[in-house]
C-alpha cells in the first residue's frame, strides 16, 4: 500500500477501503519544531496503546473520532478526514507557551480551562491566532469553531477525570480535528491523544510524565510512557 503522508511521529498509508486509512505510530520524538530529533525503541508501540485506550474511552463518552480499531502494536484503522487547519489546545495548568508569553511561573491552576487556537503550519511554527483570525482565514466558520471549543472542552472533562484516577493531572494538550472524507459535514476528532501532545503531571510528586521529559532532556523518555500506559491500562473500565 502507498504511504500518503508522513509527519514527525506518524505515517499515513492508504487502505484497500477508500474512506480509511492506516495510521502508523513511528518511533520518532520530535521537539521545537523538529530542531530537536531522535528515536525510541517503543515509543510508537506505546503512544498507539495508550490512543487507542483513549479514543475507547472517549467513543464510550460520546466524543465522535476518526479511530475505527486497532491493527496491531504500531497500527490503527481510521477514518480517512481532511484535517482542519487549526490546532485546538486546552490549559489546566499553567506550563509551556503560556508562561513563556505571560511570564508566569508553571504550575498555576486556572479558575477555568483555557482554550486557545493556532495555526496548523511547521513553516509559520503553529502560531497562535484568535476567532477572528480563523474566520478570516477562512480555517473554520463560527459555528464549526464554536463545535470545536465544546468538544475540546468535553474532552478535557473526560481526560481531566480519568487521568485524575490514573493519579495524573492533565496540565494541557492539544486535539486536532478534521472532515470525514465520506461527508465532510462531520467534523471528528482525528489524529491521537498520547503523552507526545498531553502535559501529564504526577499527582503526588508532579514529576512530568510526557513529552517534556524529551524536549527539556530530563531523561527516561520512555519509562514515564510506560508508565503511563500501565495507569490507563489499569484504570480505564
Ligand atoms: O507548547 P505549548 O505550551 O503551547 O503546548 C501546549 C500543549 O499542546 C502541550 O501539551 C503540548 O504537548 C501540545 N502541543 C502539541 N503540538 C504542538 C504544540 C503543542 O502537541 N504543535
Amino acid at each position: 500500500m502507498t504511504s500518503l503522508y508522513e509527519g514527525k511521529s506518524k505515517r499515513l498509508w492508504a487502505t484497500d477501503n477508500p474512506h480509511t486509512l492506516r495510521m502508523e505510530f513511528k518511533n520518532d520524538a520530535t521537539a521545537f519544531n523538529g530542531e530537536k530529533k531522535e528515536s525510541f525503541e517503543n515509543k510508537g508501540r506505546f503512544n498507539n496503546a495508550i490512543s487507542t485506550l483513549i479514543y475507547g474511552l472517549l467513543e464510550k463518552e460520546g466524543v465522535p473520532t476518526h479511530f475505527i480499531r486497532q491493527i496491531d502494536e504500531t497500527n490503527v484503522e481510521v477514518k480517512k478526514v481532511e484535517i482542519l487547519m487549526v490546532e485546538v489546545i486546552v490549559r489546566n495548568v499553567s506550563a509551556g507557551s503560556f508562561c513563556k508569553r505571560t511570564g508566569f511561573e508553571e504550575g498555576r491552576p486556572f479558575s477555568q480551562p483555557i482554550v486557545e487556537f493556532s495555526y496548523k503550519s511547521d513553516e509559520l511554527g503553529d502560531p497562535l491566532i484568535n476567532d477572528d483570525y480563523i474566520r478570516e482565514m477562512g480555517l473554520a466558520s463560527p459555528a464549526d469553531l464554536a463545535f470545536l471549543r465544546q468538544s475540546a472542552l468535553k474532552v478535557n472533562d473526560i481526560l481531566t477525570a480519568f487521568f485524575a484516577k490514573c493519579g495524573l493531572k492533565l496540565v494541557d494538550f492539544k486535539l486536532e480535528f478534521g472532515r470525514l472524507a465520506s461527508d465532510p459535514s462531520v467534523i471528528v476528532l482525528a489524529d491521537e491523544i498520547s503523552p507526545d501532545g498531553c502535559r501529564l503531571w504526577d499527582l503526588k510528586t508532579n514529576e512530568k510524565m510526557d513529552k517534556d521529559r524529551f524536549r527539556r532532556g530530563l531523561g527516561n523518555f520512555m519509562e514515564a510512557y510506560e508508565e503511563v500506559l500501565g495507569r490507563v491500562r489499569e484504570n480505564i473500565a
